[in-house]
């Protein structure tokens, strides 16, 4: 008896809507590590690390060619929602289509900072590397691993006080979190206790594993565990999105931007092109700018260098709104309450918080597509 051939990757694309993608159906539920990666993973334990690091560089290469999601740009959805925005235009008779602009203020696109803390050294680290990105005019959130290591008294009080945030990191790094529904549900109330002893904003998952049928559950104010395409990961795949969406009322900002681990250990690149150029791409589509920084792997000069070398691109966005993770989130849920009310060619935006959201009319380009602009006004019209 043979197995049925799977149907080509386009046709099992075609049946899969933006929910679908967004929780990674695209894959069978069981078997989430492919047979290599489950393989590799059995026998890490007993590798010296040198040859960890040796077989994983050989892999990546394969890993980095992956059919989909495709890396390190996954565009389906950007194009998905530009196809249907230039058929309800033509539906409609060219008229431009307004819709509540992503992102508040008259802001094109967003930028945040993540920083996940995976040992002393990272720790004894926080103060140089905020400092740092102080100097640039930015902040980010610091995710600390609840039972792992020891923590200075007096830092968190620092990050908070010099207007960065705090975040979960898990209770423990031994990825077993995701591991079964019974590992889950025993870290659970751990999980809730801790992040409101520690007055945490969000949770980030040990090694990005997560279950969207769960990951709500975390309790936290917004979830960023979910790459939008990442092969190289324990857990290989990808939500597909440059923007937020909702797990029920948890908000998940997906990490749009290879891991430094990936970027200096796996690929050995020694220049950031490959954060700054999907940068410039999700800026160009409106998208969520969010990197994961280790400060345990910022270990030489010149990683250094280059974190703020990239520190430097992201100051001179001059369109991007730079914000904390969590006031990314709060805007997430602010804007979906928000209602577009359309009246003839007039459109407005009403609702709590809608002095802050921008229409953002959409128009029809001679290449078939759409093209986006953002009024500087709350509501303003567009003659036929
Ligand atoms: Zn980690």
């Amino acid at each position: 008896m043979s197995a049925e051939p799977a149907p080509p990757l386009e046709e099992r694309l075609a049946a899969l809507d933006e929910r679908d993608l967004l929780e990674e159906r695209y894959r069978p539920r069981s078997g989430r590590r492919s047979l290599p990666m489950r393989a590799y993973y059995g026998v890490k334990p007993l590798m010296p690390r040198p040859l960890q690091l040796a077989l994983r560089r050989r892999y990546a290469k394969r890993q980095a060619r992956v059919e989909f999601p495709r890396w390190p740009i996954e565009p389906i959805l950007v194009e998905r929602q530009r196809a249907a925005l230039r058929a309800e235009l033509d539906r409609r008779g060219g008229t431009a289509l307004p819709e509540i602009a992503p992102w508040p203020d008259g802001h094109r696109f967003a930028a945040v900072l993540t920083h996940d803390v995976e040992g002393p050294i990272g720790v004894s680290r926080v103060r140089e590397i905020m400092a740092m990105e102080s100097r640039h005019g930015l902040r980010s959130s610091w995710n600390f691993v609840g039972d792992w290591y020891p923590i200075e008294p007096g830092l968190f009080e620092h990050v908070r006080a010099e207007g960065f945030e705090i975040g979960l990191h898990g209770i423990k790094h031994d990825c077993k979190l995701f591991e079964s529904r019974d590992t889950f549900a025993a870290e659970l109330p751990e999980i809730h206790r801790r992040l409101a002893e520690w007055g945490a904003d969000g949770f980030r998952a040990p090694a990005t594993h997560r279950n969207p049928d769960w990951q709500e559950e975390l309790g936290a104010r917004y979830d960023t565990s979910f790459p939008d395409t990442d092969p190289f990961e324990p857990l290989a795949g990808g939500c597909c999105s440059i923007l937020p969406f909702f797990f029920g009322d948890m908000v998940e900002l997906p990490i749009t931007l290879v891991q430094d681990h990936t970027l200096w250990e796996i690929l050995q690149r020694d220049t950031i092109d490959l954060w700054t150029q999907k940068s410039d791409w999700i800026g160009a589509n409106g998208g969520l700018i969010n990197p994961i920084i280790h400060p345990d792997y910022l270990d030489t000069p010149a990683r250094l260098r280059m974190y703020e070398e990239f520190l430097e691109y992201l100051a001179a966005q001059t369109d991007a709104w730079h914000a904390l993770p969590a006031e990314v989130a709060d805007w997430w849920r602010t804007r979906r309450d928000l209602r577009l009310v359309e009246d003839g060619a007039q459109a407005r935006i009403e609702g709590p918080g809608s002095h802050r959201a921008r229409l953002q009319w959409w128009s029809a380009d001679a290449e078939g597509g759409v093209a986006p602009s953002v009024g500087r006004e709350q509501s303003f019209t567009v003659a036929d």
